[in-house]
């Protein structure tokens, strides 16, 4: 089928900007299924709870810092250097599982992090000791840290956040890891393990655009607290996040029947993290415009603020009431849709998660599937017996072994009908249902597009996968003045032609062009498959709209191609998006024959 395109300027302004799917990112949930239900991990009580848990590297004094050794015949990244010098029986820690941080490259002066992931490493390794030596091997270490579960996927790893200052080193520098894993029962005590890594800091000016001009900077509206940097598409479109925040706020809080007690802080990232936000006691929201979660930012805000006003109703609550009413309150997961109707449409696809199932593994289950039936589910309540008894229920949970449990002991309560029995009664209500074709073609692609961003994230953006994404604390970055985390990201031509057509597939979806979409899926898929963009045709043409804009210092934001045409936004001065015209020319040559 062909889809008339649109001029590429009707997708861009507001659509472009924003994403959504967050998760209510618990600091180390120890469990998966209990990762965001626990008051502590969410409750408004709980202080600064950062993104990624603090720091619990001890950073020694400057004094102590092993002097730098140059080593410069070492191989210029991290990972062609390791070596594990005193192996141990089993488990190898390799330079694979350290990850640098900003990613992918570093500059000179960067503040950097480090990852040490042993997620599958014996149990003596979990709390293990690792420290890190720069240079060589001193009496001590820059920093020592334990090995802990992190993130929303509880993986198993050492973090050192920001403990090495990069100020006036560059070129090759010698990292060491030491690990000393704890006795194993009957056993002696294994021996240390120590992993050398080379890793290269380039020079702080070759910092890509527009990360070397991005300062914090604040703006307020009336329900929130914005921080940005500066020269990004946040600073760009600031009025119009204000505007879009207090609109879904004051209809969060009127739809809750709570008002906002102070204003809500929101970290804008000019980078994708997961599906785009992540909730603790401020929010991050990913903001950019070449975004494959692009959604209303109303959407957003609605969901991100219900997470936190849900707090003032209750603070103990299985994790899929927590998401479910957010999907319920912002009238949707990716956008404004019919709960009913979709959920009925999970059913056509063959694709249903039972409840219990969902309730006791929330984050795992999958992502668009989960959020659609706890919504829906959610809508069903409320339709049934009123919005007070849900609310009732709601504001009214009771710690259980397991949410399902507690789901279930809180429906009995206030329904008086057990978790099976309503949910048979549901899925009877939602079988009566019309059946609607293009809900469920919507659906199954709304599921393939996530699946394959969170596929191209684990393989080409590990940083940004949502299970293990790389996400500190904005407050305490802004009270450092660290920005790399917040901005830096992968920017290869294939990085930006996968995401550019990820992000039009996004674009074709919302306007129900449901062929197109399906044809840049499969290119990305097939891309990913071979590691090589030129396994699909649509995906070089891609690529090769990418390279030439770039030759002419652009970077594509947007890229939609029909036929010989290719209609763009890009930016060659940030964050001006302008937009061109390009011709594909004989030989395969595109040629800009129209700006804005
Ligand atoms: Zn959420």
């Amino acid at each position: 089928m062909l889809v008339k395109p649109k001029p590429i300027w009707r997708w861009l302004p507001i659509l472009l900007a924003a994403t959504l799917a967050c998760n209510t990112l618990a600091p180390t949930p120890a469990a998966p299924t209990r990762a965001a239900a626990t008051p502590t991990e969410l409750g408004p009580a709980a202080t600064a709870v950062t993104a990624l848990p603090s720091p619990t590297a001890t950073a020694l004094p400057a004094t102590a810092t092993a002097a730098p050794t140059e080593t410069p015949t070492l191989a210029a990244t991290p990972t062609e250097l390791g070596q594990a010098v005193a192996p141990s029986v089993g488990y190898q820690l390799s330079p694979a599982s350290v990850h640098f941080h900003p990613d992918p490259q570093l500059y000179s002066g960067d503040i950097v992090s480090i990852e040490v992931v042993a997620d599958d490493a014996p149990q003596n390794w979990s709390g293990a000791a690792v420290r890190l030596y720069i240079g060589e091997r001193g009496e001590e270490p820059l920093a020592r840290v334990n090995f802990t579960r992190y993130g929303l996927g509880g993986r198993l790893q050492a973090t050192f956040t920001w403990v090495w200052d990069t100020a006036g080193r560059s070129g090759p520098q010698t990292v060491i890891l030491v690990v000393s894993p704890g006795p194993v029962a009957g056993e002696t005590t294994p021996p240390e393990q120590e992993l050398t890594l080379s890793v290269n800091l380039l020079p702080s000016e070759a910092r890509p655009q527009p990360e070397p001009e991005a300062q914090w900077a604040e703006a307020e509206s009336a329900c929130c607290l914005f921080h940005y940097l500066t020269g990004t598409a946040a600073a760009r479109d600031i009025d119009v996040i204000r505007a879009q925040a207090d609109a879904a706020f004051a209809h969060v809080a009127a739809t809750l029947g709570v008002t906002s007690e102070q204003k809500v802080g929101f970290t804008l990232v000019s980078r994708l993290l997961g599906h785009g936000g992540f909730a603790s006691s401020e929010i991050s929201l990913s903001y950019l415009d070449r975004n494959p979660a692009v959604t209303e930012l109303f959407s957003v805000f609605a969901h991100e603020g219900t997470h936190l006003l849900d707090r003032q109703i209750a603070t103990v609550r299985p994790t899929m009431m927590v998401e479910g009413l957010a999907v319920y309150v912002a009238g949707g997961h990716f956008k404004t849709e019919p709960l009913d109707a979709r959920a009925a449409a999970v059913l056509a696809l063959d694709r249903y998660i039972p409840l219990a199932d969902l309730a006791n593994g929330f984050y795992p289950a999958q992502h668009e599937i989960g959020y659609l039936e706890a919504g829906a589910f959610i809508n069903y309540l409320v339709e049934r017996d009123g919005w007070e008894t849900f609310k009732g229920m709601y504001a009214t949970f009771q710690s259980a072994p397991t949410d399902a449990a507690m789901l279930d002991a809180a429906l009995r309560a206030h329904y008086g009908v057990t978790l099976a029995d309503l949910e048979a009664e549901w899925l009877a209500y939602l079988r009566a249902q019309p059946a609607d074709p293009a809900q469920v073609e919507d659906l199954r692609l709304t599921v393939a597009l996530f699946d394959t961003l969170r596929r191209y994230q684990q393989l080409k953006d590990p940083a940004a996968y949502f299970l293990s994404a790389w996400l500190p604390d904005g407050r305490e970055a802004r009270r450092r003045n660290i920005v790399g985390d917040f901005v830096r990201h992968p920017l290869a031509p294939d990085n930006i032609a996968l995401e550019a057509m990820l992000d039009a597939a996004g674009m074709h979806l919302h306007a129900g062009e449901y062929a197109p979409a399906a044809d840049l899926l499969a290119a990305v898929n097939a891309a990913l498959d071979a590691d090589d963009l030129h396994a699909a045709p649509l995906a070089a043409d891609y690529l090769r709209v990418v390279e030439q804009l770039a030759a002419a210092g652009y970077e594509v934001q947007a890229l939609r191609l029909d036929g010989p045409t290719a209609l763009v936004s890009a930016i060659r001065a940030w964050p001006t998006l302008e937009t061109l015209t390009l011709t594909e020319a004989a030989g395969g040559d595109w040629q800009i024959t129209a700006g804005n």
